[in-house]
């Protein structure tokens, strides 16, 4: 029993060393897939499959089998999302705050003049990756990153960013041009 869970750990160390030489080599993966990844987000643009929306669905699925947020967190640790009013009411509400008071201790207004994180990693992020307002979390978080949205020729350019962020959306825009033909 003992050593099976030595087996187990170990594993769990090798998916964790793994996912984070992953993370750290992604921002130059996604550089170099830049220029490519423009060319093929403009002919999309221009020509966008008439079943995209379901292509999405179905490689935004296919690779959320395999990738497990937990193990990875980067959108918490490196960017963090907007908060809509929404948002800010809904989270407040449930950590027994006044909206007010959770702007003044977690917000900051940006360039956009929209409400998000004062710094990074996420206030609410957990050593173990979990989230801790996970049922309420912002709709951006609930959202990230944004591959199984309708109409995503749409937010390419959001997606041009976000490959350099998140390892899932990184291969679903590969899995994309080798499935869609431009
Ligand atoms: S959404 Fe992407 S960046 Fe965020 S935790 Fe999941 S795989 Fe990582
Ligand atoms: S609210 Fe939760 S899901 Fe959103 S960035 Fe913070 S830790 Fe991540």
């Amino acid at each position: 029993m003992e050593s099976k869970k030595k087996t187990q750990r170990i594993n769990l160390w090798n998916l964790q060393s793994l996912m984070e030489e992953q993370l750290k080599n992604l921002p130059l993966r996604a550089k170099e897939k830049q220029t490519e990844n423009k060319r093929f987000f403009a002919k999309l643009k221009k020509r966008p499959p008439r079943n995209l929306d379901y292509i999405m669905q179905e490689l935004h699925q296919a690779e959320f089998k395999k990738t497990n947020c937990l193990d990875c967190a980067n959108c918490c640790k490196t960017t963090g999302p907007l908060f809509t009013n929404t948002d800010i009411v809904r989270i407040a509400k449930s950590l027994k705050q006044k909206p007010q008071k959770f702007i003044d201790t977690y917000l900051r207004i940006d360039e956009d003049n929209d409400f998000v994180l004062k710094q990074v990693p996420c206030a609410f992020l957990g050593e173990d990756n979990y989230c801790s307002i996970y049922a309420v979390r912002p709709k951006a978080c609930q959202e990230f990153p944004h591959t199984d949205r309708k109409k995503f020729q749409q937010i390419t350019n959001l997606t041009l960013k976000n490959v350099a962020i998140c390892p899932a959306a990184y291969n679903i825009v590969e899995d994309m041009k080798r499935r869609i033909k431009m």
